[in-house]
C-alpha cells in the first residue's frame, strides 16, 4: 500500500523531525522504516531523531514556554477549538493513515478520529475555565487565593495502539493549559502524530509550543531529557514496565508524572444478565481495536449458569467475523501491530490449552502474509494460564467461571491492575455493590465502551495514576499556588 492518498495529510517532507515550528532532518539524516502490518512491507522512513535533536526539541519548548503561559486561555482554546474543525474535516484522510501504519480497519479508525478529536474540542472548553479561588480563612481575618499556572515543558511518550487519541488526549489539556511539549510517538506509527502537528500549526500554535521527535532511541533520549531540570512533566501511556523506569527517572528532578499503563480488565457477567448485550458488549470490550487496547476485556469471569450459553454466542460472532487488511470493505478485523505481537498472543493461546482450557471458535493466527491472528474464544480458561495474569492485547476471549458474587468480585481484583472492569447485571443492588468493591479507575455496567473525553480516564495500582479527560484532565498540567492576603 502507499501513502499517495493521505500525502496531503503529512508535511511536505514526513521524513522530518518538528521542532521549534521547522520540519527538520535527523542529526545525522538517519531514518527508520514504518511497516505495513497487513503484508510487512515498508510503507515509509521516517527521521531517526537522536538525544542532540531531543534536546533541540526541548530548548525549543522552553523557549517557546514563557510567552506560551501570557497566552490569553481564549486564544489557546481557539487554536485547539480550530484544529478540531480541522480534523473532523479531513477525518477520512486520517482514519486512512492510521489504519494504513497501524492496520485497525477504516471504520474504526474513524471511531478514534471520532474519539480522540473529542479531547480537542473538551479542552478548548477547558481552557477558559482555569480558575483559581478566594476564600476567608477559617478563623477570619486573612484572605486566601488560589492561582493555578501551566506546570511548563512536558515530555510526552505514546503507544502505537491509538496513534491519533493518545496523542490528542495529551496535547489537549497542555494546550489548553499553557504547557509546551516534546513528543516521542511510538515508532511504528508515528505518522499520525506528525500529521497532528501539520494541523496544530494550520491552526495557529505558536512554533516550540509542540515538538515532535520519532526515535528509535526511546530509552536514551527519555533519559536525557529527564535528567534536565528544564523538563516538568512527563506523561506517559504504554506498558508498566516502561512507565516504571520512567517514574524512577523522574525522581532526580522531582518532574510530576502521569502514568497511563497496562490493565488486565475483568469481564463478569452475572446469572440475572441479559446474555444477548453481554455478547454484545463483549463484542465491543474485546475487539474494538483487534484487542490491542488497555481497556480491552482480558478475563470473561461468567456465572456458571449462563458459561455455556454466553461462550456459544459469543464464539458464534467472533468466528464470523472476517479478518483481513484494514482498508478493504467488508473486513472486521484487522492484523496485529508486528511479528511479535502475534507471537506473544499464540504463546498465551497455547499456554491455556495446554492448562485445560478448550477452544470454542479459533485459536491458532491464520496462513497468509501480515501479522495476523484469528477471533479466538477459549472456555474453561484455567486461573494459572499466563493470560489470566498477563495482557493478551489480541482478539482472544478467555471465559473462565464463577459460583457467586463473593467469587467473581475476588478473582476480579486479584490482579496487580486496576484499569477498566465491566460489569453485566440487572440488579441495581447488585451493580452498586460490585461497583464499589471493585479496584479499578474505571468500571462499565451494562456497557462495553467506557472511554469517553469528557470523563476521567486512569487506573489504580500497575495501572499507573493521573486522570486524562474531564475535568480532571487539564489539573494534571497544572500547578497551584496560594498567595496569602491580609484582611486589608
Ligand atoms: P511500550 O511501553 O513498549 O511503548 C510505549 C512507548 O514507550 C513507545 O513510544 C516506546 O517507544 C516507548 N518506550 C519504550 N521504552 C522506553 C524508555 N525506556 N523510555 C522512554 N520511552 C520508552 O508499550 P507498547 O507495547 O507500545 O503499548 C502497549 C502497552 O501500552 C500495553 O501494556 C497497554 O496496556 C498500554 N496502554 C495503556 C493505555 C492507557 O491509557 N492506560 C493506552 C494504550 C496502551
Amino acid at each position: 500500500m502507499s501513502l499517495d492518498r493521505v500525502s496531503a495529510l503529512l508535511p511536505d517532507d514526513h521524513r522530518a523531525l518538528y521542532i521549534g515550528g521547522r520540519w527538520r532532518p535527523a542529526e545525522h539524516q538517519e531514518t527508520f522504516e514504518v511497516l505495513d502490518p497487513a503484508d510487512g512491507s515498508v510503507l515509509t522512513t521516517v527521521a531517526d531523531g537522536t538525544v542532540a535533536d531531543a534536546v533541540a526539541a526541548l530548548d525549543a519548548a522552553v523557549a517557546a514556554q514563557h510567552d506560551w503561559a501570557r497566552t490569553p486561555p481564549r486564544e489557546r482554546g481557539e487554536i485547539l477549538r480550530r484544529a478540531f474543525e480541522a480534523i473532523a474535516a479531513r477525518a477520512e484522510e486520517f482514519a486512512l493513515l492510521m489504519s494504513l501504519e497501524m492496520g485497525k480497519t477504516v471504520a474504526e479508525a474513524k471511531g478514534e478520529v471520532a474519539y480522540g478529536n473529542e479531547f480537542f474540542r473538551w479542552f478548548s472548553e477547558e481552557a477558559v475555565r482555569i480558575h483559581g479561588r478566594w476564600m476567608q480563612a477559617p478563623a477570619g481575618g486573612s484572605r486566601l487565593l488560589t492561582i493555578k499556572k501551566p506546570v511548563g515543558p512536558c515530555l510526552f511518550v505514546t503507544p502505537w495502539n491509538f496513534p491519533l487519541a493518545m496523542g490528542t488526549r495529551k496535547i489537549g489539556p497542555a494546550v489548553a493549559a499553557g504547557c509546551t511539549m516534546v513528543i516521542k510517538p511510538a515508532e511504528q506509527t508515528p505518522l499520525t502524530m506528525l500529521a497532528l502537528a501539520g494541523v496544530l500549526a494550520e491552526s495557529g500554535l505558536p512554533d516550540g509550543v509542540l515538538n515532535i521527535v520519532p526515535t528509535t532511541r526511546a530509552a536514551e533520549v527519555s533519559k536525557r531529557l529527564q535528567d534536565d531540570d528544564r523538563l516538568r512533566k512527563v506523561s506517559f501511556t504504554g506498558s508498566t514496565g516502561v512507565g516504571k523506569i520512567l517514574v524512577r527517572q523522574s525522581a532526580e528532578n522531582l518532574q510530576r508524572v502521569s502514568m497511563e499503563l497496562g490493565g488486565n480488565a475483568p469481564f463478569i457477567v452475572f446469572e440475572d444478565a441479559d446474555v444477548d448485550a453481554a455478547v454484545d458488549g463483549a463484542m465491543v470490550a474485546k475487539m474494538r481495536n483487534m484487542g490491542e487496547a488497555c481497556t480491552a476485556a482480558n478475563r470473561f469471569l461468567v456465572h456458571e449458569a449462563v458459561a455455556e450459553e454466553f461462550a456459544a454466542k459469543l464464539g458464534a460472532r467472533m468466528g464470523a467475523l472476517s479478518v483481513g487488511r484494514g482498508q478493504d470493505d467488508g473486513v472486521d478485523v484487522g492484523p496485529l501491530i508486528d511479528e511479535k505481537a502475534v507471537a506473544g498472543v499464540s504463546a498465551l493461546v497455547e499456554d491455556a490449552v495446554a492448562g485445560g482450557a478448550r477452544v470454542v471458535t479459533g485459536g491458532s493466527a491464520p496462513e497468509r502474509a501480515g501479522f495476523f491472528y484469528s477471533p479466538t474464544v477459549l472456555l474453561d480458561v484455567p486461573s494459572s494460564a499466563k493470560l489470566v495474569r498477563q495482557e493478551i492485547f489480541g482478539p482472544v476471549a478467555a471465559i473462565g467461571t464463577f459460583a457467586t458474587e463473593e467469587e467473581a468480585i475476588a478473582r476480579a481484583n486479584d490482579t496487580e491492575y486496576g484499569l477498566a472492569s465491566y460489569v453485566y447485571t440487572r440488579d441495581l443492588a447488585r451493580t452498586i455493590r460490585v461497583a464499589e468493591a471493585l479496584d479499578y479507575g474505571m468500571v462499565g455496567i451494562n456497557s462495553g465502551l467506557i472511554s469517553n473525553p469528557a470523563a476521567p480516564f486512569g487506573g489504580v495500582k500497575s495501572s499507573g495514576f493521573g486522570r486524562e479527560g474531564g475535568f480532571e484532565g487539564i489539573e494534571e498540567f497544572l500547578e497551584t499556588t496560594y498567595v496569602a492576603l491580609p484582611a486589608g
